[in-house]
């Protein structure tokens, strides 16, 4: 619960582009979350910065969402403010081989400049949804290639809103579908990525290769969060969950999709709790048939209900 002081504050600083009791079912592509004590959308780093510190100074706890497209929201909600990025849609072409984009700018925003002024290098991520903000945090990507490869640099806003710094893309420390080292509350607000020049028509037919891969082989018609869980070492969580009998499993309205096991589908109504208890079950049955533990790759936000 915020104080009512808490709460000027927000509105004086942000007005109309923050609210309170926000259902974060919303903002996330499960369309699954309870609600958020407040929901602010800043324009620009400078806001991100004063809304920091106000949270700061009124002890407010802070969470950042992009488009929550690998994000699940617990039925309890999320205390504090949501900080939605995507408001933060800067995006131009820099001299030197570089795009720079703010933190809320969609992957589809990105392809399309890209395929309009032939830049190469960026089509793998053709049909990760999502921004850029969660796509560096998440070191989004297929195969071998991910966001580490092409990020050059961020620039990210202290926890407390003090300080905002570029830190080039050698001294972050990604992980498989993780970055480490950033200040837990960091918020990013912009990147810097390398990109190729090329030929407008190659980028485009590049980008239509990498959507078509896709579809048939994702749920793409329901609400989901992407893979649930990171691939272990040397073999895939969804193969896995298909060995162990669990394609079409339902909890609730949640189903282990009968098109790509490692995903999580709500067939209509799902509850965070039921989306839990797949997963808890899926780690289970797996854990006793293979013995492999599966570790969660979707980011778990926010309080079980009461
Ligand atoms: C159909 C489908 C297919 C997908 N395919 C892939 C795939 O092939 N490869 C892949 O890697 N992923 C895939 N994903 C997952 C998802 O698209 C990526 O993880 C994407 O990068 C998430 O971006 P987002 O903005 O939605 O992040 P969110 O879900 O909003 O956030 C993810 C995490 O990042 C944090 N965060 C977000 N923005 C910021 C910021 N500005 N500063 C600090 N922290 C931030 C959030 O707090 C959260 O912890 C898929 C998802 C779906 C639904």
């Amino acid at each position: 619960m915020l104080t009512p002081e808490a709460r000027d504050a927000l509105r004086d600083q942000l007005g109309d582009d923050v609210r309170f009791d926000v259902a974060m079912s919303r903002y996330t592509s499960l369309r699954i979350g309870g609600n958020a004590d407040a929901a602010a959308t800043p324009r620009s780093a400078q806001q991100v910065e004063g809304l920091l510190r106000t949270c700061h100074q009124h002890r407010v706890p802070h969470t950042v969402l992009g488009n929550g497209f690998n994000t699940l929201v617990l039925d309890g909600g999320i205390e504090g403010v949501v900080i939605l990025t995507h408001r933060m849609r800067r995006l131009e072409e820099r001299p030197g081989g570089c795009i720079h984009a703010e933190a809320g700018v969609s992957h589809a925003s990105l392809m399309g400049l890209c395929q309009r002024e032939g830049l190469a290098g960026l089509e793998y991520g053709a049909g990760i949804p999502g921004t850029i903000g969660g796509w560096v945090v998440m070191n989004a990507g297929i195969g071998t290639r991910e966001a580490k490869d092409v990020v050059k640099r961020v620039e990210v806003v202290s926890p407390t809103g003090r300080k905002r710094k570029h830190i080039e893309g050698e001294a972050l420390r990604f992980r498989y579908r993780a970055l480490r080292g950033l200040a837990p509350g960091s918020v990013i607000v912009s990147a810097l990525l390398s990109v190729e020049p090329s030929e407008p028509e190659q980028v485009k037919r590049e980008i239509k290769r990498m959507l078509a891969q896709r579809s048939g082989s994702q749920p793409l018609d329901v609400p989901s969060c992407g893979s649930v869980f990171m691939n272990p070492p040397g073999d895939y969580a969804g193969r896995l969950i298909e060995e162990a009998g669990l394609k079409g499993h339902r909890h609730g309205g949640a189903e282990i999709s009968t098109v790509h096991a490692n995903f999580i589908a709500n067939r209509g109504g799902a509850r965070a709790c039921d989306v839990l208890a797949l997963i808890r079950e899926a780690q289970r049955v797996v854990k006793e048939r293979s013995g492999i533990a599966l570790h969660t790759e979707v980011r778990i936000l926010g309080r079980e209900a009461a």
